[in-house]
């Protein structure tokens, strides 16, 4: 089923992110989280797609396993940095063979490693080109192709010099076949409502989901700055994390950043928010904890309580 049919069945959806583990270990405690995650019956799961190598490999293999093993709907992120056409074509026939039908389309980022990475040999420069090639692409068990999905910024891209375009160019990728956009982590819910507004007067109407990411450690928000993602921290956040000195320890920071996600949650709920994607950093304790801060046990109850 494409994600599109899902959003058009539910008023909101919910759904998990994960990133395919390194080691044997990690991916099988990770296969746990899942299990767990599962009771909470998600509207859909996606699986991040590295920079390179065998991370790749491995991103195939969580998919692979989570469309055989559970009852989920899996959705494959998949970059176009550092492949070519070719290579593009093999993984989305491998998807197809393997009964995948959704793709996150996206740009990437060049591997941290690689400093001066030239972007000319990639096979595509946008995401919006990745985006009308998936399109033309042939899912042999789906007449209708693959279901595509493409990331937005509520804060902005930081590459993008121009704010006035950035809107132009998310309109594009929709043009040429994405079904629904999937934001960046944001921690103030303004951020949120003007890029739905101006995703509006840009004439794109397809549904908008918002990630959320609980802080569950002080050194995962550090860290979250460093990764360069661009993300916003209000005020009123800081200062609550800043009254967990001086051991800031994860148990206080993570009631904090719980307790943070589930008013911005509550409030989207409010406000008629399409769907809300958890990044949940292969971790389902926070994220079982703002469903139960919501007052539900699972996913279909927290769809259905939305009017
Ligand atoms: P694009 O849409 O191509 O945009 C990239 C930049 O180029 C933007 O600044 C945009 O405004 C600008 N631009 C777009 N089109 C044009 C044009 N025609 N002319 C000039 N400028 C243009 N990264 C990973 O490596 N793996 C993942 O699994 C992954 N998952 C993600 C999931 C979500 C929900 C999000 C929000 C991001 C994810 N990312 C992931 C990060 C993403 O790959 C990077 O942020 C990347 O830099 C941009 O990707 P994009 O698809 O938005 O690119």
């Amino acid at each position: 089923m494409h994600i599109i049919d899902i959003l058009d069945q539910h008023q909101t959806t919910f759904s998990f992110e994960f990133f395919p583990p390194k080691t044997t270990k990690a991916s099988e405690e990770l296969f746990q989280t899942i299990s767990q995650l599962q009771e909470l019956q998600p509207s859909f799961v996606s699986v991040t797609y590295g920079a390179g190598g065998t991370t790749r490999d491995r991103t195939h293999e969580l998919i692979v396993r989570i469309q055989n093993e559970t009852n989920l709907t899996a959705v494959s992120h998949l970059t176009s940095v550092c492949h070519t056409r070719d290579e593009l074509r093999a993984i989305l026939d491998r998807y197809a063979v393997s009964g995948i039908e959704n793709i996150l389309a996206l740009r990437g980022d060049p591997p941290r490693d690689q400093s001066g990475y030239d972007r000319s040999n990639d096979a595509f420069q946008y995401a919006e080109e990745l985006v009308r090639f998936i399109a033309s692409h042939p899912n042999p068990p789906n007449p209708r192709g693959f279901g595509i999905g493409v990331a937005g910024f509520p804060e902005g891209h930081p590459c993008t010099p121009n704010r006035l375009h950035e809107l132009d160019y998310l309109k594009r990728k929709v043009d040429g076949g994405a079904q629904y956009i999937c934001t960046q982590l944001f921690f103030d819910n303004r951020d949120f409502f003007d890029f739905r507004e101006r995703c509006e007067m840009a004439g794109i109407s397809v549904p908008i989901i918002a990630g959320i990411m609980p802080i569950t450690s002080r050194q995962g928000m550090v860290r979250m700055a460093d990764l360069a993602l661009g993300a916003r921290f209000p005020a009123r956040l800081i200062r609550a994390i800043e009254r967990c000195a001086p051991d800031y320890t994860n148990e206080q920071v993570s009631k904090v950043g719980i307790h943070w996600a589930t008013e911005q949650c509550r409030d989207l709920l409010d406000a008629h928010v399409r769907g809300i994607h958890f990044y949940t950093l292969n971790k389902s304790d926070a994220t079982r904890q703002i469903y139960q801060n919501l007052g539900v046990k699972d996913s279909i109850a927290l769809r259905s309580s939305v009017t």
